[in-house]
């Protein structure tokens, strides 16, 4: 009964916030742990899973800067941040049996791998879970970035984004009920409407490469799972 994933390899990016809950900040572990089931429900389908977490639960580096930190340094805080968060995810994808690797931009060797492109790749191909971590390593980028680099940098065939609502609607669908749902959007619409998929140079870095991106709600369950096999609502960004 195992539906047939239409992906080989992908990439999920969620953002730091996917990982709190109702708390207004940080790490809430019955939802992590809700969410790394979803992640082996889709591994269990054979599909090599790349992950991409944000920070924003813990730290974002425009927070920082905005209270009179420089900016750069606010930039790493919020870095570390996102490592904190894929920690929680290894630990809670491994309590179910999953094996993943922890791979960082910047090195941390006592704690996670250093980000060697062939290794990951290796590790992808034994059935690992990769979650990379600490962004693209550099100030000034966000993760959606980072999603986009490493699912390019893995030949992954899509960016899975996982959000709140089942797609990308032309206004938000939480304020306004007469929101409409896109079923596909090209990325020059995205970034001409400032349609809320992810910031404008992670769009771009996908168009020019030809990266899908399915924005898909991780608040329903087995939604991820799903969408791999080309059922439930979402849009495809292309
Ligand atoms: N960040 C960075 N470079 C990167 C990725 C992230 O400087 O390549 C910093 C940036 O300060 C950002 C924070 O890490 O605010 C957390 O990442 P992000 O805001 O993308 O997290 P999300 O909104 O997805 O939770």
């Amino acid at each position: 009964d195992q539906p047939t994933p239409a992906y080989r390899r992908v990439l999920l990016k969620i953002s730091g916030e996917a990982l709190m809950g109702d708390q207004g900040y940080g790490l809430h572990p019955p939802t992590v742990q809700r969410i790394a089931q979803e992640v082996k429900s889709v591994q269990d389908m054979g599909v090599e899973i790349c992950m991409v977490i944000g920070g924003g639960n813990i730290f974002r580096g425009l927070q920082g800067s905005a209270q009179g930190m420089e900016r750069t340094t606010a930039d790493y805080m919020g870095m570390l941040a996102t490592v904190m968060n894929a920690l929680a995810m290894q630990s809670a994808l491994e309590g179910i049996g999953v094996y993943t690797r922890v791979i960082s931009a910047i090195r941390m060797d006592e704690v996670c791998e250093p980000y060697i492109r062939r290794r990951a790749v290796r590790h992808l191909e034994k059935g690992r879970v990769c979650i990379f971590a600490a962004g693209t390593g550099n100030p000034y980028f966000t993760t959606d970035t980072a999603a986009t680099l490493r699912a390019n940098e893995m030949a992954c065939e899509a960016i899975f984004k996982g959000t709140k609502v089942d797609g990308v609607y032309d206004k938000d669908p939480v304020k306004f009920a007469d929101a409409v749902r896109y079923d596909t959007v090209t990325y020059d619409d995205c970034l001409a409407k400032h349609l809320k998929v992810m910031d404008a140079s992670a769009i771009a870095l996908a168009r020019d490469n030809n990266l899908p991106i399915i924005v898909f709600s991780l608040d329903e369950p087995g939604g991820f799972r799903g969408v791999l096999a080309g059922q439930g609502t979402y849009t495809r960004v292309h």
